[in-house]
């Protein structure tokens, strides 16, 4: 802290006579050196409730001392993980950052694009080499928690943020991070020249002791005694990936051969040890590049992409996610144990929360007598072509099907809108299918007229006019789109709520039923680094920060 903050500091202490004592006291190491943004893909919220008595390490330790949210959702419709990693990396909703799903249509290229593709940057391969358009933050249209943590501190904070998904390392490392890295499916952790020139050596000398290929060969089998684990094994609807069994054990033996090959890759990013790979590589690159030992509030990022995969395959029931879960508990018990050694235990905060749950498989919920089911985004696109072409003529009217957004051809929409009979006509063609509620079109949402529907108040908080759709379409409880075993991306419950646990330096342990939002994770980080958000849509979190909560004591 710089002799004028303090001076100011101790001059509002004065001014407010109440609490001088613990302004001066507090004041000089308030922040903390390092915060350590953990995402969990796919997690839900009751898994904590429902898991916990399998934990006994790092998880355990953030229920246990740590202050765990226990009512957190997202506020829109998209739950999806770009929109997500964005939500909690900007402190912002998609409707501000703009990444409001993993993929959209771009209709001025007429081609879907992914949210952190960027054709005007090359990939750099730390192993084999790579091709393709690469990948930045090019289209994010705020700034993180991250950038600003460097933009506002003097000397600059250090960033760095890893995952399997481009998409998660790069929404939450931010625009321009010390070092950034994510798996590409061919087999190799990349960057790409929008972050740097080069392979950094503190990436590349770890991947160089740690091969990937060292786990090949490996059997993923249930890490605690079979009857620890709830549920009915095999999964009711478990779809497996090819190469893996319907349960376990899951041999990362690329279905076979000899050498490990794409099929071992894949295997590889669905099994544990990748999670495990990642938190490890956090650490020895946050000591590489001293973490946690300047003036400034630094930051580690890690998006743990493991339990997203296995659920789609395996869904929120089976032995497979619970024993992700097991594994990461004891993965977050060896990272927090190498930062107490690194930055020291108290030095740095923990933020860990999630970008979206997810349901059950369909056939599970079908056997428990709910309605659900798989709707196909194929059928849906033709389902309003088919209606157009009554209406308006002979055509092709539907350009891109993608999530529950659909996008129509140039000029479409507008024809449409002056044909009462043909939106009536697409209307009634989507609720006939089965599993599907309501349909909005564009306007209906960006006037605001079904501001007392809650599920359009979503749709609203997600609605970018250049990405999204012309007609978004609801379908109902556990009914999913695509052909996974399971898939998330709803505004219920099972999408929507999410853990959220701050533990570590100026957290108040403790179970706080306050609503809360993933939104809230950056403005809480950044209010505690003494750093601000241009356009923060959250809240900060002041009933669980020590410092707020001594004012709070001693004014009373
Ligand atoms: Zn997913």
């Amino acid at each position: 802290m710089s002799a004028r903050i303090r001076v100011i500091v101790c001059a509002a202490a004065v001014a407010l006579g109440a609490w001088p004592s613990i302004a001066t006291a507090q004041a000089p190491d308030r922040k903390p050196k390092l915060v350590v943004l953990l995402m969990v893909d796919q997690m839900r919220g009751d898994y904590v409730d429902r898991f916990q008595s399998q934990w006994t390490g790092g998880l355990h330790r953030l229920v246990a001392e740590g202050a765990w949210f226990r009512d957190v959702n997202y506020p829109y419709f998209n739950t999806v993980t770009c929109a997500g990693h964005a939500t909690v990396g900007t402190g912002s909703l998609p409707s501000t950052h703009g990444m409001i799903m993993n993929d959209w249509w771009d209709r001025s290229r007429r081609a879907e694009v992914a949210c952190t593709e960027d054709s005007t940057v090359t990939p750099i391969s730390y192993g084999r080499s790579v091709s393709g358009p690469g990948d930045s933050a090019a289209h994010l249209r705020i700034s993180t928690l991250s950038d600003e943590l460097r933009a506002q501190s003097s000397p600059g904070g250090h960033v760095i943020g890893f995952s399997l998904k481009a998409r998660a390392a790069i929404t939450l490392a931010g625009h321009r991070p010390d070092a950034v890295a994510w798996f590409d499916d061919s087999g190799a952790f990349v960057t790409s020249t929008a972050f740097s020139q080069a392979p950094l050596p503190a990436v590349g000398d770890f991947i160089h002791r740690h091969p990937v290929e060292g786990d090949f060969g490996k059997v993923w089998d249930r890490s605690l005694p079979r009857e620890k684990y709830l549920y009915e094994d095999t999964a009711v609807g478990v779809m497996p990936p090819k190469g893996m069994t319907p349960a376990f054990p899951h041999a990362l033996n690329g279905g076979g051969s000899a050498m490990p090959d794409r099929l071992f890759y894949d295997e590889w990013q669905s099994s544990p040890y990748a999670d495990e790979y990642l938190a490890q590589m956090a650490l020895d690159v946050a000591q590489t590049l001293r973490l946690g030992q300047g003036t400034a509030t630094d930051m580690m990022a890690i998006g743990f992409s493991t339990l997203d995969k296995v659920g789609h395959d395996y869904g929120p029931n089976s032995h497979e996610i619970q024993d992700v879960l097991v594994r990461l508990d004891r993965t977050l018990s060896n990272l927090f144990a190498g930062l107490d050694r690194l930055v020291g235990s108290g030095n740095y905060t923990v933020a860990l929360t999630a970008d979206h749950g997810v349901p059950p498989t369909p056939e599970r919920s079908i056997a428990q007598g709910l309605s659900a089911g798989r709707v196909s985004t194929t059928d849906m696109g033709r389902a309003v072509d088919t209606a157009l072409q009554r209406s308006l003529g002979q055509g092709k009217y539907v350009a891109k099907m993608l999530n529950n957004e659909l996008y129509l051809e140039a000029g479409v929409f507008d024809r449409m809108r002056r044909n009462s009979m043909a939106v009536a006509a697409v209307k009634s063609a989507l609720l006939a299918m089965p599993g599907v509620v309501n349909v909005f079109m564009r306007d209906e949402i960006a006037s605001g007229q079904f501001a007392d529907d809650s599920v359009a108040r979503r749709i609203a908080r997600g609605y970018d006019a250049e990405r999204s759709g012309d007609i978004v379409v609801v379908l109902a409880p556990y009914w999913i789109e695509g052909n996974n075993a399971t898939s998330h991306g709803s505004p219920y419950g099972f999408d929507t709520h999410v853990p959220l646990f701050l533990m570590g330096k100026g957290i108040v342990p403790g179970e706080y039923l306050m609503p809360a939002s993933p939104a809230d994770v950056a403005p809480t980080l950044a209010f505690m680094a003494g750093v601000t958000l241009p356009r923060s849509q959250g809240r900060v979190l002041v009933e669980a920060l020590t410092h707020a909560t001594a004012v709070a004591r001693t004014t009373n």
